[in-house]
């Protein structure tokens, strides 16, 4: 732990694979004893900063017979090693944060499980109901400012003139705020000063990553023409970036759609839709 507070080792999560995204039950990645050792074969897909990732935590099938959420493992896997291939994926912002991951014959030690052997599955829902949780709260901050330059922006350009931009402007400016208010509901269930800390968590998720899109079209529509410049050696101005990388906050994280479904089944109780065994 340590290292990683000082961000002397980074780590690369190894949940999803070609196949198994938000239906993540449906990994094939598999882990199996050999002696002291576990052996790893499988892909992952858009591990975040795989290519610098020194460690990663990954879910693999240790149990092929269990049911499909029963026999999951959550290993720690040195990437520094012959059975592991890392290979960048370009992104839309021109850079290659994201990464494929190959382990073909990769090793780790016996005791390298977080939680239970087969009980991966808990840990892992656990993991991502805190980063889901704990990345919004003090986003609103960067948000709120990002706004800020919007409305500058919209004024340069003279795309104040216009109703609709200033219509656009006051919803950036509200959503911003909401983000706010969803941000402290979710720090006092967190604190256990309101229910369900879990439910707001995907709350405040599937809001933010909603609204920092519509924020991104927005800006393009604030900048005017200029928005539209990109090419090779051209660097984007930062409301080009936020337009751009908003498109995958939606996605990463479990997908808005996923959300809603979460939602109302769990909490407005609507009918669940049909699942596999
Ligand atoms: C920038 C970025 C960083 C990421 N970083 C990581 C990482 O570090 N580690 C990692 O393991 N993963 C990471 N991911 C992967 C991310 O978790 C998955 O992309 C996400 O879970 C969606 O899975 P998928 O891409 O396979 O899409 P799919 O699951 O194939 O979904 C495709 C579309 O179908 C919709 N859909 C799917 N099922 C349903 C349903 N039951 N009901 C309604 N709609 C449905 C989805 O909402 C989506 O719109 C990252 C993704 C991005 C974009």
């Amino acid at each position: 732990m340590p290292r990683i507070l000082a961000v002397d080792e980074f780590w690369g999560q190894g949940f999803s694979e070609p196949g198994a995204g938000s239906d993540l039950a449906g990994l094939r990645t598999k882990a199996v004893l050999d002696g002291d050792e576990w052996v790893i074969d499988g892909q992952k897909v858009w591990t975040s900063a795989g290519a610098r990732a020194d460690w990663m935590y990954v879910l693999c099938r240790t149990d092929p017979d269990a049911p499909r959420h029963k026999g999951i493992s959550m290993l720690l896997i040195p990437v520094d090693q012959p059975g592991v291939e890392v290979r960048p994926i370009k992104n839309i912002l021109g850079g290659a944060e994201f990464c494929e991951v190959f382990f073909t014959g990769a090793r780790t030690s016996v005791d390298m499980v977080v939680g239970e052997v087969n009980a991966g599955w808990g840990v892992a829902m656990g993991a991502l109901g805190t980063e889901r949780g704990t990345t919004l709260l003090a986003e609103h901050l960067r948000i709120a400012g990002e706004v800020r330059q919007m409305i500058d922006e919209a004024r340069t350009s003279g795309a104040t003139e216009r109703a609709v931009m200033r219509a656009d402007l006051a919803r950036a400016w509200s959503e911003a705020k909401i983000m706010e208010w969803n941000g402290l509901r979710l720090m006092s269930a967190i604190k256990g000063r309101g229910p369900n800390p879990e439910v707001h968590a995907s709350i405040a998720k599937v809001f933010a990553s909603e609204a920092h899109r519509r924020m991104g079209e927005a800006a393009m529509r604030a900048e005017g023409s200029r928005s539209e410049l990109v090419g090779e050696g051209y660097g984007l101005d930062r409301l080009q970036q936020i337009f751009l990388s908003s498109r995958a906050e939606t996605i990463y994280g479990g997908t808005s759609q996923i959300q809603y479904n979460v939602l109302s089944e769990r909490t407005l109780g609507l009918p669940r839709e049909p699942r596999r065994a």
